[in-house]
């Protein structure tokens, strides 16, 4: 086993990534290529399929190179991906017949809007615990069918083939031989019920998708089958599929009900592990299957996200321009012992969970004659730290339970003073991984699918020893009243980019 490795595929929004392992869960190598963003319309966002398998298969390669090792060397390959982004193609060529249509892509807003007028969300969430939405993959689906020509034809035909972006990568790695997917992508399609484990007719005839243009659905940890060998050289195990926040939920070492981790990038997305069961929200969250290892039940979890976090930095770097890099938010926050009273509600883009108002703008509350820059910048940092609470007390009151610590990783989390912050916030323990938590989900699934390593407490080992505590340091009186602050002054950007 020592002269074996667990190659990890992170196929993400802008770049596709590959990482080499060792036994001891440590990272021999990395390789990264970005790829082209294109937005044929405002608000639409697609990417080349082809472009996405040839950055992949690129970095693995490149990976595999910079490890030094053969590929013959790598116990088994563990994917994750971008969510809900979908690919059609053509069974028998494997060519796309249209660009992905990619999660953020609002293309099918109106229709979505037309299923909740119609009544459709209450039967769509009790099946697939998700809320009628563009983002999701379903609407997708159904406007590549209607408007590729011939498309609809073709997929009654037998001769198309459908998936998300684990799907795709996957088939190309089969040369065809897998149409497969795993239960944490397809619950993101808003075709899976995520309580029978299958697609669900009512919703395929609801969305007017064939059947037979699906994928199977898989374990997300089991060895589904190998790579062609001319793929890679070798014809490696493919042992693992998780949609990108779940494997970072399975990369923290969340395995058990009640543990959450939360992913602090552009915006951030917070997965509480549910267990078994699968929790209906009251609180404008996402029920989703966290991953089903083997032929073990699945396992749920409750999810909830924010638009604008660490892209509240970006903003004062960018268009304020009171900060010279996103680093320079520690410092220059730090150089104050607090906000000075000032609340910032960065609801550029509207506010996500729990409140999903779209119609929420941004506002800044409480300068005095005194505020300065370092004031506005602690209290950008302490906003993404109140969004997170927020989905806490969400996810709590849906989960009956109260929250004991935090794990977090994203690019936002190097920044101590938020996570200092973050713990004072929330008033529990803020644990920062040393690794990157989504690629290493991908390869813990993949390791232990191959018995590359034993189970989960010898990953709980490997993932243990080297993370960071944050401890709260705030009294819980002073703590409460400054939340109750931060909860007026989001009702003061509620609702505000409407007419009167
Ligand atoms: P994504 O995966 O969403 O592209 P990353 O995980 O790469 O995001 O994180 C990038 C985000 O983190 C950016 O929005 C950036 O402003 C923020 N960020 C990076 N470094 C810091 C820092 N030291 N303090 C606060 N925010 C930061």
């Amino acid at each position: 086993m020592f002269n074996q490795y667990i190659l990890a595929l992170d196929q993400g929004t802008t770049s596709s990534r590959a990482v080499v392992f060792n036994k001891k869960g440590e990272m021999v190598s990395l390789a990264q290529q970005g790829f082209a963003q294109h937005y044929p319309q405002p608000s639409w966002v697609e990417h080349n399929a082809m472009e996405i398998w040839a950055t992949q298969l690129g970095s693995a390669q490149m990976a595999i190179a910079k490890a030094n090792i053969s590929p013959s060397q790598i116990a088994a390959i563990g994917i994750t991906n971008q969510r809900e982004t979908v690919v059609l193609w053509d069974r028998q060529t494997g060519n796309p017949l249209h660009n992905a249509i990619v999660w953020q892509c609002r293309r099918t807003a109106s229709f979505c809007d037309e299923l909740r007028a119609q009544g459709h969300q209450d039967s769509i969430q009790a099946k697939t615990g998700l809320l009628v939405d563009a983002y999701f993959s379903a609407s997708k689906i159904r406007w590549l069918l209607d408007n590729v020509p011939s498309a609809r034809e073709q997929a009654k035909a037998g001769k198309l083939a459908v998936g998300t972006i684990d799907s795709w990568i996957i088939w190309q790695l089969s040369k065809g031989k897998l149409h497969v997917t795993d239960p944490s992508n397809a619950s993101r399609t808003m075709l899976f019920n995520i309580h029978k484990m299958v697609w669900d007719d009512e919703l395929l005839d609801l969305f007017d998708i064939p059947r037979s243009i699906l994928p199977q659905v898989v374990p997300s940890s089991a060895i589904v089958g190998q790579t062609a060998v001319e793929v890679l050289g070798a014809s490696i195990p493919i042992a693992a599929i998780a949609g990108d926040q779940q494997a970072a939920l399975f990369g923290q070492g969340c395995y058990s009900r009640g543990q959450a981790k939360n992913t602090y990038g552009t915006g951030c997305f917070m997965l509480l592990n549910t267990g078994e069961e699968a929790i209906k929200s009251t609180q404008k969250l996402l029920t989703t299957i966290a991953w089903q290892l083997g032929d073990q039940k699945p396992q749920y979890a409750l999810e909830g996200s924010v638009f604008i976090a660490g892209a509240a930095i970006q903003w004062l770097r960018d268009e304020l321009q009171i900060i010279g890099s996103a680093a320079e938010s520690e410092t220059l926050a730090a150089s104050v012992p607090d906000t000075g009273g000032v609340y910032l509600v960065p609801a550029f883009v509207g506010l996500g969970a729990p409140y999903w108002d779209q119609y929420a703008r941004g506002t800044i509350i409480g300068i005095t004659r005194g505020t300065t820059r370092a004031h506005i910048v602690r209290a950008a940092l302490e906003s993404i730290a109140y969004q997170a609470r927020d989905l806490v007390e969400a996810l709590c009151v849906d989960a009956n339970c109260s929250l004991t610590e935090l794990r977090v990783d994203g690019g936002a989390t190097t920044n101590n003073l938020l996570l200092q912050l973050q713990a004072d916030i929330l008033g529990v323990t803020v644990i920062r991984a040393k690794m990157e938590s989504t690629v290493m989900g991908a390869a813990y699934l993949a390791g232990l699918a191959c018995h590359y390593w034993a189970d989960l407490s010898e990953l709980i080992s490997l993932i243990g020893s080297e993370a960071t505590h944050f401890n709260p340091n705030l009294a819980s009186e002073i703590r409460e009243a400054n939340y109750k602050k931060w909860q007026r002054a989001v009702k003061r950007a509620a609702n505000w980019d409407t007419e009167g």
